[in-house]
């Protein structure tokens, strides 16, 4: 998807620009007010001092009136002490609601990463795409946020312009008298003559200007990979979990000298760096150049005709002033609308990112509340593939689980059945097949409500750094009795006995200083509590004795009647010793479900994959 990116014309990159915007109106309405407000004292002010400034010169150096002077001083001083006091206010605003802008600029990525499909958030191209838009931001500044510095510029842009043109059009209008020699500067194409050479140099500044910036827009996605070097190493000897490892394997050498010099991203020597020395410096150096030109330009036409005497003075600082204003706003315009321009190319992968739809099939059924927990599932002749693969993970599986039984789900490593169950909970569709909740195929109820009845205990779940009791009950406010007895369940209830502050705990150290680090046994513990909690009909538990040492793992095992009451358990293991309480076993193998029974079947069937790992594991685990 990233890969499809053309440079767009002027029309695409305003209309995305046009929806930038919509989406900060949605976030923050306050930032244009503001913006609108400081942009245009801003713009103004100048003028304001230009204008007074004439209008005291014209006096000074016309009728020396010292009344008409006083007047025009104390407008002058008290209009641009108004124009500073609210130039003051509002930029502090703008920058207040900016400030809460930025903030908000990566709450735009988290929901639509929260809303994603989880199929869609497994995919590589989403990653790198996201990663893009991460180091576009955080590289060059340039993505949605740029968006907001635009509409300032544009404002700014457009209040010089206007500003300028009713200060100087008279310049154009009042007459040399006819007996000069100079008379032949009233043609009015003398005037056009000016005022077109005056737009061709006002244009060339930006597009020196521009010139130099599309060199951030060539960069860009050669840096993605030096970028996420710099991220992952430089950020590497911050996290406390890496410590260890870099210290045991010595790491440090390879780390930050093989690895870290080697991305000259941000050096002198990478190539961004030597063209910001050469033609971006040579660039801008040239647009500068240009402008001073054009005010020499301005001098020439303005000054002849006050030589001419088409008007005083004063009205030559006004005129010079105005018109300096004028192209400024002008190019600001032109430099403005190739930014844009430019930034289009970035804003592609934000809406790319945004744009990614949610491709599950959403059903409308409800699930029926059952006080019996009668759910009865099915996989009926289900096969799947992960997306961007061409091998079958799972193949023409069938299985029914039976209402409160307890089904062992075992095989090797990369055998389907962590697979399997996240077909079960519908983080991915089976590409062939169906899977049916009570007769009717789990894509036609409501996913919010399907997945109400699973509890699972993933093998790499996540714990918050949140109080423990939060934690079991996945929400603030709580039944404190219901998740100390779950607790004790899943055999924490002496590690919480010993706890400080009992389930108000905090978990890790982010976010308060008193907070405990846990063990990854004690972890789990608490991971099997929540889901415990949930009281879903069904639980998965994928080895949950992982990181269990043998005495805490034969406490669970010794409790997981109590523990699974009357609910639907399946328990993936690779463990076959503790799968023995099971009811039932699937035994799978390359993605197919190659023996079900009871452990003393299984084992009886001396040809079967089950008595083959058995015996492998025989020699590790004594009965
Ligand atoms: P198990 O849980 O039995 O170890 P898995 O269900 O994790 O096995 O994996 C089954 C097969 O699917 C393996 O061949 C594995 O490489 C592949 N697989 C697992 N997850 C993904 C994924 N996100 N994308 C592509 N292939 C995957």
């Amino acid at each position: 998807m990233e890969n499809e990116k053309t440079t767009p014309t002027y029309h695409q990159a305003w209309k995305m620009n046009l929806r930038a915007w919509k989406i900060w109106w949605g976030l923050c309405p306050g930032v244009f007010f503001s913006t609108l407000a400081s942009s245009i004292t801003e713009a103004i002010t100048p003028y304001v001092t230009i204008f007074f400034s004439a209008r005291i010169i014209n006096e000074l150096a016309g009728n020396r009136r010292p009344e008409e002077l006083t007047k025009w001083v104390i407008l002058t001083l008290s209009c641009t002490a108004i124009c500073a006091l609210l130039q003051g206010i509002f930029s502090r605003w703008a920058n207040y609601e900016k400030a809460s802008a930025s903030r908000l600029d990566s709450q735009i990525y988290m929901k639509k990463m929260l809303a994603l499909d989880y199929a869609d958030i497994d995919r590589q191209a989403v990653f790198d795409l996201y990663s893009q838009i991460r180091q576009n931001d955080q590289w060059t500044g340039w993505g949605i946020y740029k968006t907001l510095y635009f509409f300032e510029e544009l404002v700014m842009a457009v209040v010089q312009i206007a500003g300028g043109v009713s200060l100087s059009v008279s310049l154009f209008l009042l007459k040399v008298p006819q007996n000069s020699s100079l008379a032949l500067i009233n043609h009015p194409l003398f005037a056009v003559g000016i005022m077109g050479l005056m737009l061709l140099i006002a244009a060339v500044s930006p597009i020196c200007v521009n010139q130099g910036n599309q060199y951030w827009v060539r960069y860009a996605s050669k840096a993605k990979l030096g970028n996420r070097i710099f991220g992952f190493y430089g950020q590497m000897p911050m996290d406390k979990k890496r410590a260890w490892d870099i210290r045991m394997y010595q790491q440090q050498e390879n780390v930050c000298d093989v690895y870290f010099s080697q991305t000259e991203l941000f050096t002198p020597n990478s190539a961004i760096g030597r063209n910001a020395k050469g033609p971006m410096g040579l660039w801008n150096a040239l647009s500068r150049c240009v402008s001073a030109i054009l005010t020499g330009v301005v001098y020439a036409f303005v000054c002849l005709k006050a030589w001419a005497g088409a008007f005083g003075v004063g009205s030559v600082t006004q005129y010079v002033g105005a018109i300096t204003q004028l192209f400024q706003g002008l190019s600001r315009l032109l430099q403005v609308l190739g930014m844009m321009r430019a930034n289009g190319e970035f804003l592609q992968d934000n809406f790319a990112f945004l744009d990614i739809p949610n491709r599950m099939y959403q059903g409308s059924l409800t699930t029926e509340k059952r006080s019996d927990r009668n759910y009865e599932v099915e996989f009926r002749d289900v096969s799947f593939r992960y997306p961007d693969t061409d091998q079958w993970a799972l193949r023409h599986v069938n299985i029914k689980f039976r209402v409160g039984s307890r089904l062992a789900v075992v095989g090797m490593n990369g055998s389907g059945k962590t697979t399997f169950i996240k077909l079960l909970c519908r983080l991915y569709d089976p590409t062939e097949g169906e899977i049916l909740l009570n007769g009717i195929n789990i894509r036609k109820y409501r996913y919010d409500e399907y997945i109400r009845i699973f509890s699972v205990v993933f093998q790499d779940f996540k714990l918050l750094s949140l109080p423990l009791g939060e934690n079991v009950a996945g929400a603030a406010r709580y039944d404190r009795d219901r998740v100390k007895q779950c607790l004790e369940d899943a055999g924490f209830g002496q590690r919480l006995e010993a706890l400080p502050h009992g389930l108000d705990t905090y978990l890790h150290k982010d976010l308060k200083d008193e907070g405990v680090d846990i063990s990854g046994g004690e972890a789990q513990k608490i991971a099997i509590a929540r889901a415990l909690y949930k009281d879903a009909p069904f639980i998965i538990l994928d080895e949950p004795t992982a990181a269990l040492d043998p005495i805490a793992e034969a406490e669970i095992y010794s409790r997981f009647n109590d523990i699974v009451t009357d609910k639907t358990a399946i328990y993936i293991s690779h463990r076959l010793s503790s799968c023995k309480f099971c009811d039932e076993i699937a035994v799978f193998h390359e993605g197919e479900i190659v023996q079900m029974g009871t452990h003393e079947e299984l084992a009886a069937d001396t040809s079967g994959k089950y008595y083959e790992l058995w015996n492998a594991q025989a020699q590790y685990y004594t009965e």
